[in-house]
């Protein structure tokens, strides 16, 4: 059983290539914040999407997470196993009217502002002999939250206009479902993740609504930039961490998230680095680098 009110965290990466810096930061700020406060870390590798996904990248991100001594609590788990979960909740979803099948191309509903010219809400045409996604019935709301963080966030939710798709028309499931699914069913309290996933909360608080679940605390650190000032990324030719220097590159991960370690941890061990990470853990401190 979980006990839900003890602090359960998790780094939960999208296999598309090895772990690179950003990733890193990532991944650190979300077993700091676990650890400082005695709670259990976990990773999840989100591999929904095997045309994104380079088949060795799911080993390389672990072996790197190994390298720096960011070991999970629980055995890691893999999405790719777990599609009767999230076929049991679309089926629930769709069985309750919060999700509808859909057969409009990107580019119709483009063409129609994003409504839907099937009306697909409505049970629209047949959508039979067709290939067709599912998607989220969203209602129509100004939603709310508080972020660790960032603070109070306001996002507005549009019914039909934003409804994302939880199964696509190839076949896959999608993250929006995936994620609050799992997180859902890992007993997870608190997300701990880049702030390009900001956007996805709203959406994701109607889908926990939806499954009748509580949401997590939710806290969203500021995503590393290049030179150029874009995200560090595969698409940004974002370089592969070298483990052979994890006290390095931990050291510049909690620099950038402003922890200020002393240049003496340079000299010491991976545990050294983690335990001090720990010890003097600041998510305020992280705050004032991303203004
Ligand atoms: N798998 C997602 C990604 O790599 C992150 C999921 C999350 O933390 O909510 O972008």
């Amino acid at each position: 059983m979980t006990k839900l009110h003890q602090y359960r965290g998790r780094f939960a990466p999208s296999p598309t290539g090895p772990l690179h810096f950003g990733s890193l930061v990532t991944a650190l700020a979300s077993y700091l914040e676990a650890k400082s406060v005695n709670g259990q870390w976990l990773v999840r590798i989100e591999d929904l999407d095997p045309l994104r996904e380079p088949p060795e990248a799911t080993g390389e991100i672990l072996s790197s997470l190994d390298a720096h001594g960011l070991i999970p609590d629980e055995p890691v788990r893999f999405q790719s196993r777990r599609h009767t979960a999230y076929q049991a909740a679309i089926e629930q979803l769709l069985k309750t009217g919060i999700a509808y099948p859909c057969s409009c191309s990107r580019k119709q509903l483009q063409a129609h502002q994003g409504r839907h010219p099937q009306h697909c809400r409505d049970g629209g045409r047949a959508t039979k002999n067709q290939p067709f996604a599912v998607r989220f019935a969203l209602s129509d709301e100004l939603c709310q939250w508080q972020d660790l963080l960032l603070g109070r966030q306001q996002q507005l939710v549009q019914a039909e206009i934003d409804d994302p798709v939880i199964l696509r028309k190839e076949g896959f499931f999608a993250y929006q479902l995936a994620v609050v699914v799992d997180d859902i069913d890992q007993g997870i309290t608190d997300v701990v993740r880049g702030s390009d996933l900001l956007d996805m909360t709203a959406q994701q608080l109607q889908i926990y609504r939806a499954l009748s679940a509580p949401p997590p605390r939710w806290l969203h650190i500021p995503v590393i930039v290049n030179k150029q000032g874009q995200k560090l990324s595969k698409q940004n030719h974002a370089p592969a961490l070298d483990n052979r220097s994890p006290v390095e590159n931990l050291f510049a991960a909690l620099s950038a998230l402003n922890q200020q370690p002393p240049q003496s941890l340079l000299r010491k061990s991976v545990d050294n680095l983690l335990d001090w990470g720990c010890t003097h853990w600041n998510r305020r401190a992280v705050h004032l680098t991303s203004q």
